[in-house]
């Protein structure tokens, strides 16, 4: 079961700027920064009531960051789901006929198992699936 918006996660260009310019519009400052070496991001986290917002700058050119912001700019990159078995709902969202990006869960940032499903599964929303780790 797909529970809530557990983030939304912005593509940004520098995220030392993009802390600041949303520090500012949040009125409070990120929680966390985090480093996904397998992703080849920096991220960090706004808690905004039960939803977060998950800042992300590229690390190298071939992270998936760098060729969204090449090809879409700056900008909304994926909204993320927070599920209590992940492996139940990647099973579930494919025999719907939803593609998986990824066939194996994997640890994402802010200590969860995370799975991707394809935007063009999806009406052009990266759709997260992510599950606590605990
Ligand atoms: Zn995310």
């Amino acid at each position: 079961m797909i529970n809530k918006i557990e983030h939304i996660g912005i593509a940004v260009k520098n995220l030392e700027q993009s802390n600041e310019l949303f520090s500012k519009l949040f009125g409070k400052n990120h929680y966390k920064v985090e480093k996904v070496e397998s992703e080849n991001v920096s991220t960090s986290f706004f808690m905004l009531g039960e939803t977060k917002i998950e800042l992300l700058e590229a690390t190298s050119p071939d992270s998936a960051i760098s060729k969204f912001i090449e090809k879409k700019g700056e900008g909304i990159h994926h909204i993320a789901y927070d599920v209590d078995d992940v492996y139940a709902e990647m099973k579930r969202l494919q025999d719907e006929g939803f593609e998986l990006i990824n066939k194996e869960p994997k640890k994402g940032a802010d200590n969860k198992l995370i799975c991707f499903l394809h935007p063009k599964s999806t009406n052009g929303i990266l759709v997260e699936l992510c599950q606590e780790i605990k």
